[in-house]
């Protein structure tokens, strides 16, 4: 059986955490599985390094300094809690400490030249996990194992330079996956690779945006032609909702691709909008596991729908992090190519869009966009759009969230919409947009921040996902 196994920064918070997910690795090699790993940073060191690149352009030094020493104290203790032969652990300590430096000459050059391009962003955000497969790849040979650290470009990930959200060059990626990680398999080497990063066809380290080490772990996957892709993590699967907003969650034991492309791309557990696409197309089965509970069978995301009688939504989703545009003027009213000239205009900036809705009326057009790049989508929109009578107005929201309920049962069955609408309606929530897509398996709306999780708990208890799903 062979299988990529990924671990997220959740199941590396520490040593000791990381040691549970050593010991799955080490009961499946002891089974004769052949297992490509694929590694995220230590949990949260990817925004530690955000704020750092951010430090630097401000040129904050003292900011940078600490956060570096900090990560630095991190992954040593990690080491300790790790390794008891102090020789490995010494070795390891300097490849750690090699790395910390350089990432602060590396921090300090964006401070002096005041710019911090996509390109560099990238560099430095790879540093968390490259600094966790050398790791992994230590800790399993200490165990007896063969195993080698690669990242993501070294194992044959290409992608194209779209820095901070790179898309794999799917055919040539397949290929070289192949050539590089096929050999050391059949010589019984476990590849350890980095989750999230790879390159493009520069040799320049790309990131594919975050959460990508899910879309790491399947595009292995479909490279090698495992027989399935596993992702563990530290709930028990995908649930009805996110168990920290609504505790009464249910994992859901099965789910199509369809439903689960649907999800991931709507902000479930926080995976990578894509990540499931790759295998989706391919037909391989991923499993979702908890690594604290590992006998617990988890979530199975394959081709079948499994839509029982009365299952209508099966999961709810709340994306953070956006925010909302509305765009209006009576000029729009009946005048074709209006919003082919909104999204040119967002399209050219970079600017992603994750939801759109028109009125009938045609005076206004909203659609929602990652918050981080509200300013940055108002001035294009206001320079290139106002003024010459088309737009009157621009107006900006950033303090929204997007509620999605999400299920193939949703699919014709009249009535969902009002349901939803009604209950949280009845929580006194107000509902800023709407959108549905027309492949019915999913509702999304658009509310304040602060009132989403209350949105999600009211949705959870209407549609009774407490009793979980068949
Ligand atoms: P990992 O380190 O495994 O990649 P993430 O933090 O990226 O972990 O994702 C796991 C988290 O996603 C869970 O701890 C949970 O709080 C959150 N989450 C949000 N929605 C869901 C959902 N529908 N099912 C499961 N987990 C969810
Ligand atoms: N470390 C990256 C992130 O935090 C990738 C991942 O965890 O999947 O986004
Ligand atoms: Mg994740």
């Amino acid at each position: 059986m062979r299988v990529v196994m990924k671990f997220g920064g959740t199941s590396l918070a520490d040593g000791k955490v990381a040691k549970k997910a050593l010991e799955i690795i080490q009961d499946y090699l002891q089974k004769g599985w052949s297992l490509v790993i694929v590694v995220s940073a230590l949990s949260q060191i990817t925004d530690r390094l955000i704020e750092a690149s951010e430090a630097a352009l401000r040129r904050d030094l003292a900011t940078v300094r600490a956060i570096c020493q900090e990560l630095n104290r991190r992954h040593e203790k990690f080491l300790e809690d790790i390794f008891e032969d102090p020789h490995l652990k010494d070795e390891l300590s300097r490849f750690v400490h090699e790395r910390m430096e350089e990432l602060e000459k590396v921090l300090v050059g964006i401070g002096y030249l005041g710019e911090l391009t996509p390109r560099s962003r990238d560099y430095v955000l790879s540093f968390g996990e490259r600094l966790v497969a050398p790791i992994i790849a230590g800790a399993l040979c200490n165990l007896g194992f063969r195993a080698k650290a690669f990242t993501g470009g070294e194992a044959g990930i290409i992608t194209d330079s779209n820095f901070g959200e790179a898309r794999p060059l799917m055919e040539m990626t397949k290929l070289q996956v192949r050539q590089r990680l096929e050999p050391e398999l059949e010589a019984g080497i476990v590849p350890v690779v980095t989750g999230f990063i790879a390159t493009d066809q520069n040799g320049y380290i790309t990131t594919l945006g975050r959460g990508g080490s899910d879309y790491t772990a399947t595009i292995l996957g479909v490279s090698l032609k495992a027989d399935e892709v596993w992702l563990w993590t530290d709930v028990d699967g995908l649930m009805t909702t996110d168990p920290k907003v609504e505790p009464s969650a249910r994992t859901i034991p099965q789910l199509s691709f369809h439903e689960a492309v649907e999800m991931a791309a709507l902000g479930a557990k926080r995976m990578h909008p894509r990540a499931l696409e790759p295998t989706s197309e391919a037909g391989i089965p991923v499993r979702i596991k908890n690594t604290f509970r590992r006998d617990y069978p988890g979530t199975l995301i394959t081709g079948e729908a499994r839509v029982r009688p009365g299952s209508i939504v099966k999961a709810l989703t709340l994306i953070k992090d956006v925010a909302m545009i509305t765009v209006s003027g009576s000029g729009m009213v009946g005048t074709p190519g209006t919003a082919a000239r909104i999204f040119d205009v967002l399209g050219r900036n970079g600017i992603n869009i994750l939801m759109i809705s028109q009125s009938s009326s045609e005076a206004n057009i909203s659609f929602v966009i990652p918050r981080s790049l509200l300013g940055k989508a108002v001035t294009a929109l206001e320079t290139s759009l106002l003024g010459g009578g088309l737009i009157k107005n621009v107006e900006a929201e950033a303090d929204v969230c997007i509620v999605a309920a999400v299920g193939a049962g949703m699919k014709g069955t009249p009535g969902v919409a009002a349901r939803i609408f009604k209950a949280v309606g009845d929580e006194g929530i107000n509902i800023r947009m709407i959108a549905q897509g027309s492949s019915e398996l999913n509702i999304s709306f658009v509310v304040k921040e602060s009132e989403g999780e209350r949105a999600i708990r009211a949705l959870h208890k209407e549609f009774r996902l407490h009793e979980g799903i068949p």
